[in-house]
Parts: C-alpha cells; sequence; structure tokens
C-alpha cells in the first residue's frame, strides 16, 4: 500500500472500510508528519495526542456506516472547537477557548471525523497571503519562502503538504480558492446559505462561506456532502435539497454550456495565465461541452464594492472584541482606556485598517456616499451573473492574477495584495458557488488554477465540470520536503 499521508481521502476512506489500515494508523501517519512540518507553520494549535486516542477508541467500534470513517482532519483556526483554542490567526483570541462547536466541524465529528488541529490564517481571514496571522506566515510547501495564499493559507499548505488528508477553510473574497490555486490543490466555496455559519469567527457576514480544499474534486465532493446543512443556529442558512456530491459525481458534461467573461481578461495578466484559460477552454470542448462568449459588464466594480462591503461589516464584527466579554484585554486606568489599550494591542495592522474603512464608510456623512452605493452596485454585479446564467450553466475563468507570489513582497502594498482577489471577489458579491482546481504551473513551475462558477445552488455541476477538467488536466502536485 502507498504511504498513508500520500492517499486521498477517498483512498482512505476505502481503506479503512475494508479494514486495510486502521484510523490509528491513519492518524499516527498525518500526526507524524505534521509534527515534522515546524518550517511551514501551518499549524496554530495541535490536537495530536486527543486525535490518536480518538482514533483508538474509533477503531475498537468502528462505525464504518460514516461518510468519515476515523479520519483526521485539521481545520482553519477560525472555526470554534469545543474546549479546543480558538484564535482567528489574531492576539485578541489568543486565550479563547470555545464552549461550543460550530456546525460545519460538528458536522465532521458526527460523520467519524477526528480533530487534528487549528491550522494558520490571516488575522480574522483578512489577506491573500497569510502574513497579517499573528502567529507569523506560512510557508508554501512548494517552495522556501513563498505564500501558501490566504486568508485560509495555513489550510492549502497543510493540504499541498500532505499533513491533513482534507481540510475547511473560509472563503470571504476568495480566501479557499485563493490559497487552493497557490498551492495546487483544489478549493471550493459553495453557495451563501449552503454551509452553517454557526460557530466561525465572522468577518464580513453577507460574504462568509465555508469550504473544502482538498488533493482533487471528488475528496471536494466527500466534504461538501459532509458540511452542507441546513441550520437553523444560522438565520442566513437556507433550506434545499441538497445532492450526494460524490454520488453524484460524473465526468458526463455533454452538452453543458460554459461561460467565458470578457471581462475577466485584464490589463496586465501575465501571458501564462491567458494560455492556461485558453487551454482551460480546449478543455471543456473536448468534454463536449459548448462554450459561449458572455459578458458581465460590472465585473470591475467588484472590487472596490467588496472593499467596501467586507469591511463595514467586519467593523461592526470586530466591535464584540473589547476586552471584556472574551480573549485578551490590557489593563487600563478606567473603562475607555482598558477598551482602547485592548484592541490597539489585540488587532494587527490590516485588521486596524479594515475597521477604519469600515466605520468610515459606515459613518452618517458618508454611508450614503459609500456603503449604500457599494450595496446598489452589488446589486448590480448579481444581476449580470443572473443575466448570464439564462444562456449557460457555469462560467470558467483564471482563479487568480498571478501565481504565488514571495513573501514579503506585497506587505507595504495593501492595493496590490488586494488585486489579487480579482477574480474572486465577484462571486462572493453575488452569494455563488465557485471552485478552483489546478490547471498547470508557470515557468517557474508554481501552480496556477482555474475557476468555474455555478448557478445558486448547483455545486453539483460545477464539481462535474471540474472532474472531467480534472481528469483531462493530469495535473501531478510538485511538492518536495525541503522542510523536513
Ligand atoms: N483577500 C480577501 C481579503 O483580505 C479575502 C479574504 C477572505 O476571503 N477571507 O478580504
Amino acid at each position: 500500500m502507498s504511504n498513508i499521508t500520500n492517499q486521498t481521502l477517498s483512498e482512505l476512506i476505502k481503506n479503512i472500510k475494508s479494514k486495510k489500515i486502521s484510523s490509528t494508523e491513519v492518524t499516527k501517519a498525518f500526526v507524524e508528519r505534521s509534527e515534522k512540518s515546524k518550517k511551514l507553520n501551518a499549524y496554530i494549535t495541535d490536537n495530536f495526542s486527543s486525535a490518536i486516542k480518538k482514533a483508538k477508541n474509533f477503531d475498537e467500534k468502528p462505525n464504518f456506516e460514516l461518510k468519515l470513517p476515523g479520519i483526521p482532519i485539521a481545520v482553519k483556526d477560525l472555526f470554534c472547537t469545543n474546549g479546543v483554542k480558538t484564535t482567528a490567526g489574531s492576539k485578541i483570541l489568543n486565550n479563547f477557548i470555545p464552549s461550543y462547536e460550530s456546525t460545519v466541524t460538528q458536522n465532521i465529528l458526527d460523520q467519524g471525523g477526528i480533530l487534528m488541529g487549528k491550522l494558520n490564517c490571516d488575522e480574522f481571514a483578512m489577506g491573500s497571503s497569510n502574513e497579517t496571522s499573528f502567529f507569523g506566515n506560512v510557508q508554501n510547501p512548494i517552495k522556501e519562502n513563498l505564500v501558501p495564499g490566504g486568508s485560509s493559507g495555513g489550510s492549502s499548505s497543510a493540504v499541498a503538504a500532505n499533513l491533513t488528508p482534507v481540510t475547511i477553510g473560509t472563503d470571504t473574497g476568495g480566501s479557499i480558492r485563493q490559497p487552493a490555486s497557490f498551492t495546487g490543490t483544489v478549493g471550493l466555496k459553495p453557495t451563501y446559505g449552503s454551509c452553517s455559519r454557526y460557530g466561525i469567527v465572522a468577518f464580513a457576514s453577507s460574504l462568509d462561506q465555508a469550504g473544502p480544499i482538498s488533493k482533487n474534486v471528488k475528496d471536494a465532493s466527500i466534504l461538501l456532502e459532509v458540511i452542507s446543512s441546513f441550520d437553523k443556529k444560522d438565520s442566513t442558512s437556507i433550506e434545499f435539497k441538497r445532492n450526494q456530491y460524490s454520488e453524484e459525481l460524473t465526468n458526463n458534461i455533454k452538452g453543458k454550456k460554459i461561460g467565458i467573461p470578457k471581462e475577466y481578461r485584464v490589463e496586465g495578466m501575465p501571458q501564462e495565465i491567458e494560455d492556461l484559460w485558453r487551454k482551460g477552454i480546449e478543455y471543456v470542448k473536448e468534454c463536449g461541452a459548448e462554450i459561449i462568449d458572455i459578458s458581465l459588464p460590472h465585473t470591475n466594480y467588484a472590487l472596490p464594492t467588496y472593499y467596501i462591503v467586507a469591511p463595514a461589516e467586519a467593523s461592526s464584527n470586530l466591535a464584540r472584541y473589547d476586552g471584556v466579554k472574551y480573549g485578551f484585554r490590557s489593563p487600563g486606568e478606567n473603562l475607555i482606556d482598558m477598551y482602547e489599550k485592548t484592541r490597539s494591542e489585540g488587532f494587527g495592522e490590516e485588521v486596524k485598517r479594515r475597521i477604519m474603512i469600515g466605520t468610515y464608510v459606515l459613518s452618517s456623512g458618508y454611508y450614503d456616499a459609500y456603503y449604500l452605493k457599494a450595496q446598489k452596485v452589488r446589486q448590480l454585479i448579481k444581476k449580470d451573473f443572473d443575466e448570464a446564467y439564462t444562456k449557460v450553466d457555469a462560467i470558467l475563468t483564471p482563479s487568480t492574477p498571478s501565481s504565488a507570489f514571495k513573501i514579503g513582497e506585497k506587505t507595504n502594498d495593501p492595493v496590490s495584495m488586494y488585486l489579487n482577489d480579482i477574480f474572486t471577489v465577484p462571486v462572493n458579491l453575488a452569494g455563488l458557488p465557485g471552485i478552483s482546481i489546478p490547471a498547470g504551473t508557470d515557468q517557474k513551475g508554481y501552480p496556477l488554477g482555474l475557476q468555474i462558477i455555478g448557478k445558486p445552488f448547483d455545486e453539483q455541476t460545477i464539481l462535474n465540470i471540474a472532474y472531467s477538467m480534472e481528469e483531462k488536466i493530469g495535473f501531478k502536485n510538485q511538492i518536495t520536503d525541503w522542510w523536513i
């Protein structure tokens, strides 16, 4: 049998169910490899000994009916995990141990999954490179000093380096798809309302969604099936008939209509991204799909709209961190002094920048000019997609305008950092599902991703298209163990 940590989630499930390997063997293998991964800095908190105990318990009383039978999984440190420290990558939550479990992690546990640890991320999920984390940057296992993308950078790095078979991240403006693209992994952001936000540390509530990052499309479909559920505890959770995504996965996409939006051909986009996109178009054609040119005319406004809506919601969500209710507190001479010291010492630079932008655009004199206007433009962006979906079943675009960049390269230039999300944010603003799959490499050998955007609640179609393309592309991730 091939090395345990190289196996995909579906292989591990099969091998555990057929008793070829035990949950303890699997868990120990991932724990051992994770223990050697300090250089990657992918973990904030490990839960290794508890995970091995749980695996032993599973093996003593196995239940092979479950969808994740004794499978160890590390998750982004934005999901509240009962009794296990949850930091959101911030100093202000560095001592926070939740007394409740997020719904998506609970769904994983209910299906036999075992929590292996909490993975590094940008502070409060604000970032595109995992450099804003209080716990330090994460390395991309592809090459030293390369960012793994963000904000789910610990998650993408951990999957690419085989520290965990799969993981869950969150995506507010691209934080699942962009890191997946930078590390040669698959990342899926579900339709807004598919996966419960209960127990996820909030960044921008109208945009945040949890979703899987995995080695291949099949594994993403298995994990989505587990985490997607209607939840009364989240007032924006939506009740709809969820597919058995992995069972209904097919590579037959004959006759599907795939839109190519002309506005995604942005100025200054490297030729290799253009080429990759063209190849992607050829692949879907070979699979029998039909290509249709479409227009999403308000695409240009997506990024500025996002950088008003997201900070506005963040500034409101982050008001709760005041040193009183939970988390870090810096003592002050009086209450106001304590608030001020706690928040100035507890939050990092990027978070403060967002809070300032957010409070500015929500302030009484500017609300109409910025926030209200942004909400109107958001509607227009959504309408563009609605219109496109009268003609096509899905849309194919690049995932990011570049491959992974060097650590430190963009830290002093927030705008250039924000530009990374140019192809991913429109999807969040419109609440749609999107998946990034590895589709090739650039000249340096760094992975590049293609994104497939779907109709609301039609995750199955984008999974099927991704599955068919994956077969054609035959991407092999080139990860060496330089970091061990
Ligand atoms: N990079 C984007 C931001 O910093 C998106 C982050 C995310 O999706 N959580 O806001």
